[in-house]
C-alpha cells in the first residue's frame, strides 16, 4: 500500500491550487518578467491562463476520469462484468525546463495530482524568480507529503534521479532526456520525456503567403523563439522565397517596430550561456534581417538567415531562439532530403492551399504534432495529445492524456461463483475438438 491521494482530496487540492494561482496571477507575471522580460500578454496566454484553464478542465472531469470504466465482457469470460480501473503510480518526480517555467511545472503537477500521485517537483534553476513563486504556491496548497518543490541544477537533479521513483516526467533537452531515461531504466521506472527537435515549416507553392508570414512571425518570436514547438526553419518553394521574405520582414516590423529592442512585446534570452550559443549561430554573411544583439541585456533581434548550409551551426541542432533560417526547395525530393536529415521533430507545420499536398506532408513524416496553415496552436486544445516521438520524446499529456500518463490502468474481471463452465479445466481429454469449435466462432 502506498500513500495515494483519494479522489475527493485530489479535487479539493486542485481547487485550492486554482484559487491560490488566481490570487498570485500578477506576482507570477512579474516573476516571468524578471526572469527574461516575458511580456505580460504572453505570460497570460501561455502561462497563467493556460494553467488556470487546465485546472478548471481537470476539476470538472476528475470524477469521470477516475471512475472505473466498464467495457464489454469477453464472451470467453461470461458470466462476468469487466472494467478498467485506474490507480496512481505512487511517488513521482517532475523535472521542468526554464522556457515556460510556470506552465511546464504546473501542468504536469496538476495531471500527477489528478492521478492521485504524490509529487516532487524540480523546476529549472535558470528561471529563478518563477521557481520561487512556484515554491510559494505549492507550499500554500500542499502538505509536504503530497507535493514538494526542490531546487538545484544538473548535479542535484542527477542525485534525485539515482533514487527510486514510481514515475518520472521530464521536460527538457534531448541530451538530458537520455540521462533521465538511463537513470529510470535502472529501476524500470516508467517515464514521459517531453523533448525538442528541429521543427520544419513547409510553405507550398500557392500558399497564402501573407497569412503564413503573420502566423509564423507570431509562432517563431513568441517567447523570443524559446519554445519547443516553434518553427525551427522555413522550407519555401524557391519561386516564392523573395516575396515571402519581404512579407516576413514587413510583419516583423509591424509586430515589434523598427527596433525590436525597444519593444515591450519581445522577450529576452534566459541567460548568457544561451545568448552566446545563439550568437554563434548568426553568420553575418547569411543575415537578411536583424542579427543585432546586446549581451548585457541578453537581447537578440528577430533574425532571418538566408540559405544556411545544413552543416552550419544554426542547422545542427534545435535553435531555441529568435533566429529563423529560410531554405528554399524546388520539389518534394528537396523537402524530403532536408527533413529526413534530422531526427523526428516535435512539430511540423505546412502552409498550403493544396489539401492533398498538406495531407501528404503530415502523414509521410513522423513528428509529435502540428498544424496545417498555422503553427503552435495544437497546444491550445486539451483534447489533443501533446508529446514527441523518437528523439522528440515519448508519452504525451494535456487534458485527459495527462491524467492517463500519470495513472496505471488495471484490467479487472468480476465473476459470480455460479455458471462455471467445466470445459477449460484439466483433464483435457476429448475437450480439444469442442474448444476448437467454440473458439472458431469468435
Ligand atoms: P535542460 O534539459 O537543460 O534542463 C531541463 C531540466 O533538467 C532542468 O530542470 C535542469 O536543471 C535539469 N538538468 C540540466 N542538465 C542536467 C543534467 N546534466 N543532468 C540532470 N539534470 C539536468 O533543458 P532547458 O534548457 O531547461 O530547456 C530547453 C529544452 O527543453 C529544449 O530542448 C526544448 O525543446 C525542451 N522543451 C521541451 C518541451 C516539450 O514539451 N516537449 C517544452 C519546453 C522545452
Amino acid at each position: 500500500m502506498s500513500s495515494f491521494i483519494s479522489v475527493a482530496k485530489r479535487k479539493a487540492l486542485l481547487k485550492k491550487l486554482l484559487v491560490t494561482i488566481q490570487k498570485n496571477e500578477s506576482a507570477i507575471s512579474e516573476a516571468l518578467h524578471k526572469d527574461f522580460k516575458k511580456p505580460p500578454f504572453e505570460s497570460y496566454i501561455t502561462e497563467t491562463h493556460y494553467v488556470i484553464s487546465d485546472l478548471k478542465h481537470t476539476i470538472a472531469n476528475i470524477n469521470r476520469w477516475t471512475k472505473p470504466q466498464r467495457v464489454w465482457p469477453s464472451i470467453l469470460n461470461l458470466p462476468s462484468s469487466e472494467f478498467i480501473y485506474t490507480e496512481p503510480y505512487g511517488r513521482v518526480l517532475i523535472i521542468s525546463p526554464w522556457n515556460y517555467p510556470f506552465q511546464l511545472t504546473m501542468c504536469p503537477l496538476i495531471a500527477a495530482i489528478a492521478g492521485g500521485n504524490t509529487v516532487v517537483l524540480k523546476p529549472s534553476e535558470l528561471a529563478f524568480n518563477t521557481a520561487q513563486i512556484v515554491t510559494t504556491i505549492v507550499e500554500k496548497v500542499f502538505d509536504v507529503k503530497e507535493a514538494v518543490v526542490v531546487h538545484g541544477g544538473a548535479e542535484f537533479t542527477q542525485s534525485l534521479l539515482e533514487k527510486r521513483w514510481d514515475y518520472i516526467f521530464f521536460t527538457g533537452s534531448v541530451s538530458v532526456g537520455k540521462i533521465v531515461a538511463q537513470a529510470a531504466a535502472k529501476h524500470l521506472t516508467p517515464v514521459t520525456l517531453e523533448l525538442g527537435g528541429k521543427n520544419p515549416c513547409i510553405i507550398d507553392e500557392g500558399a497564402d503567403l501573407e497569412i503564413a508570414a503573420k502566423r509564423i512571425v507570431w509562432g517563431k518570436f513568441l517567447n523570443a523563439g524559446q519554445t519547443c514547438i516553434a518553427p525551427d526553419y522555413i522550407l519555401i518553394q524557391a519561386k516564392e522565397k523573395y516575396n515571402f521574405v519581404a512579407l516576413l520582414k514587413k510583419e516583423i516590423t509591424r509586430a515589434y517596430g523598427e527596433n525590436p529592442e525597444e519593444s515591450t512585446d519581445f522577450a529576452r534570452i534566459i541567460n548568457t550561456k544561451n545568448w552566446q550559443r545563439l550568437q554563434a549561430m548568426i553568420d553575418p554573411k547569411k543575415v537578411i534581417l536583424g542579427g543585432n544583439s546586446n549581451e548585457e541585456s541578453r537581447y537578440i533581434s528577430p533574425t532571418l538567415l538566408d540559405e544556411p548550409d545544413l552543416n552550419s551551426e544554426v542547422m545542427k541542432d534545435e535553435i531555441f531562439g529568435p533566429i529563423l533560417p529560410i531554405l528554399s526547395y524546388h520539389d518534394e525530393k528537396d523537402i524530403h532530403k532536408i527533413i529526413s536529415h534530422y531526427e523526428k521533430p516535435l512539430s511540423l507545420y505546412v502552409f498550403s492551399k493544396n489539401k492533398e499536398f498538406a495531407e501528404k506532408m503530415i502523414t509521410v513524416y513522423s513528428f509529435g504534432g502540428g498544424c496545417i496553415n498555422d503553427c503552435m496552436i495544437q497546444f491550445a486544445n486539451k483534447r489533443l495529445p501533446f508529446g514527441g516521438v523518437g528523439h522528440s520524446g515519448m508519452g504525451a499529456y494535456h487534458g485527459k492524456f495527462g491524467f492517463d500518463s500519470f495513472s496505471h490502468k488495471k484490467g479487472i474481471v468480476k465473476k459470480p461463483t455460479w455458471g462455471d463452465v467445466p470445459l477449460r479445466y484439466a483433464p483435457y481429454k476429448n475437450k480439444l475438438k469442442y474448444i476448437k469449435k467454440l473458439l472458431s466462432w469468435l
